[in-house]
């Protein structure tokens, strides 16, 4: 049975040292991680899946202008992905197993055909990675929770701007939604 990763907002704004919202060292540590499952589910047939945050800067009809500095704005550096992954996404870019897609909201569901593509695929099982844990990974997990998918969480491929927010974030994926959190190989 297929299976997909989901890499969520792996961008410079949310990662690099001069990004619009960046989580900063604790994001940029786990791009090493995030590229090796990449490269692990899509050699193996499996699906890639990266959803984006795209903005339009002081929008006032969306409820994050009120909450965050403008930020993953279309067409500019820092929705671009960071790192050893931008690199991966230059390369896979044209694969059939590898599907790029914006987002306008925390969920990597909302709005967006996600839940669509892996039903036509027969994907029942979802493994989450990218940043932030306690935000948009937390929100895809609520809806995948929610859509019925089994959820595989990897510790050590998620980063968040706070250790409370991240550990309280593990405990919920696991006690709450009954995600498998793994760390490692
Ligand atoms: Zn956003």
């Amino acid at each position: 049975m297929a299976e997909a990763l989901i890499i969520v907002d792996y961008t410079n704004d949310f990662v690099a040292d001069k990004g619009a919202l960046t989580a900063g060292k604790p994001a940029q540590e786990v791009d090493t991680r995030i590229t090796e499952l990449a490269t692990e589910f899509a050699a193996r047939g499996d699906f890639v899946f990266l959803p984006t945050d795209i903005h339009v800067a002081g929008d006032p009809y969306h409820p994050e202008t009120k909450l965050f500095p403008p930020h993953n704005q279309e067409n500019t550096w820092g929705r671009l992905y960071y790192g050893q992954l931008a690199k991966w996404y230059a390369a896979h870019d044209d694969d059939s197993n590898v599907f790029a897609f914006p987002k306008r909201r925390y969920s990597s569901f909302a709005g967006t055909p996600l839940d669509q593509w892996l039903r036509e695929r027969r994907i029942t099982s979802v493994h989450i990675v990218g940043v932030c844990t306690d935000i948009c990974v937390l929100h895809t997990a609520i809806d995948a929770y929610n859509l019925g998918y089994d959820i595989t969480i990897h510790a050590d491929a998620c980063a968040t701007f706070n250790p409370d927010g991240a550990k309280w974030s593990l405990d919920h994926f696991k006690n709450t939604l009954g995600a498998t959190v793994v760390s490692g190989k």
